[in-house]
């Protein structure tokens, strides 16, 4: 048995998953669960705590070992002030001393990052930057997130939103990205209104009247000019607003994470263009595609303690 054993937890809305890492990453043991659903969010968050509690006690008894470190990895974030749970989309958490309370259950301290983080860390700590003394990781899916992790260290910040740039505007906007659309945070015009899957679907029908997700504009896009000119405006604002983060931070790399982030063609094609906007006659960085996949999280979330 390795002598360091680290735990991950992933809590997400529909299930909550456990892995046990060993010090040099190989998974030791990993299992899921349902997400406890309950009307009472009280009773919910009681379940959910629960579920951990066991998820983390059959694992140890499977590999005999006890107390090992614990982190989790939640769709929100603590607040730093409060120590209570924000911004969570299983909202019975918010508002909840959820590591307090996870800690007293399990008797030990536990380690909590939202989900963009522990992504972040999983990539730039074994995998697709895990050679990379800077790593950008960006979670392009239902939103757009982001993390950083510099010398295998993630950076926080002390508001808790290093590499939130989905919420950014869109840099160096022209007229085809008019109208400016709004944005859940109370925004318009905000990255994620572009390059989540979302944004790229209400974008392709605003600029091409397509109604087409971004499955099927990639799909079709060969045979369809219409498709291929959405792909390409997407193209170009993920260009531009990788380039805006480029001329701040400078990554080694931005790994890119979420469900877009399967369209191999992104990885030739942004590059192509980004160096129109970085403000340099050459961009060593690399635009990789992530190692771990839906891994990540819950490879993230155990190499909080590490
Ligand atoms: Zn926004």
């Amino acid at each position: 048995m390795t002598s360091h054993v680290y735990l991950g937890i992933d809590l997400g809305g529909t299930k909550i998953e456990i892995i046990a890492l060993d010090a040099l990453g190989n998974s030791l043991y990993r299992t899921r669960t349902q997400t406890p659903k309950h009307p009472d969010a009280k009773e919910q968050y009681r379940a959910i705590i629960q579920a951990i509690v066991h998820l983390v006690n059959d694992c140890e008894a499977h590999l005999g070992i006890q107390h090992s470190p614990l982190g989790v990895g939640i769709p929100g974030s603590e607040s730093s002030e409060t120590k209570l749970i924000k911004n969570a989309n299983t909202t019975c958490l918010i508002g909840q001393p959820f590591r307090y309370d996870l800690s007293t259950a399990l008797d030990r301290s536990v380690q909590l990052e939202n989900d963009a983080n522990c992504f972040a860390l999983s990539e730039a700590v074994d995998g697709a930057g895990q050679n990379c003394s800077s790593v950008f990781a960006v979670i392009l899916g239902t939103g757009v997130g982001g993390g950083w992790v510099i010398n295998q260290q993630l950076i926080v910040g002390p508001n808790h939103i290093c590499g939130e740039w989905g919420h950014n505007p869109l840099p160096w906007p022209s007229d085809q990205d008019e109208p400016k659309q709004p944005c859940y945070c109370g925004k318009q015009g905000c990255i994620e209104t572009y390059l989540s899957g979302p944004g790229m679907t209400q974008q392709s029908h605003l600029q091409f009247n397509l109604t087409l997700n971004s499955h099927e504009i990639m799909a079709q896009r060969l045979n369809n000019p219409q498709a291929q000119k959405s792909y390409e405006a997407y193209v170009r604002r993920l260009a531009k607003s990788l380039a805006s983060v480029i001329n701040i931070m400078d990554p080694e790399v931005i790994v890119l994470g979420g469900g877009l982030s399967n369209i191999d063609s992104l990885y030739e094609d942004v590059p192509k263009i980004w160096g129109e906007y970085v403000f340099s006659d050459e961009v060593k960085t690399q635009l990789v595609k992530n190692q771990f996949g839906d891994s990540s999280g819950v490879r993230g979330a155990a190499w909080l303690n590490k």
